[in-house]
């Protein structure tokens, strides 16, 4: 039994059945895991990256003072 991080409700993930790297979604608070290890289970939330193709913009007129 695989309890959610966030909640604590169980994700009914059995080790014998996921895979590392898979994502698990909790049914309770929606947040999604991805299984970093499966013995035992251990989960990361996954961070939803926005993918757009604006890279990281520095401040373009410094403000030296
Ligand atoms: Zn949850």
């Amino acid at each position: 039994m695989v309890l959610c991080p966030e909640c604590d409700t169980d994700l009914d993930v059995d080790e014998d059945e996921v895979e590392e790297g898979e994502i698990v979604s909790c049914p309770e608070c929606g947040t999604d895991f991805e299984i970093v290890t499966v013995s035992p289970i251990e989960l990361k939330p996954v961070e939803e990256e926005i993918e757009d193709d604006e890279e990281e913009q520095e401040t373009e007129d410094g403000d030296y003072s």
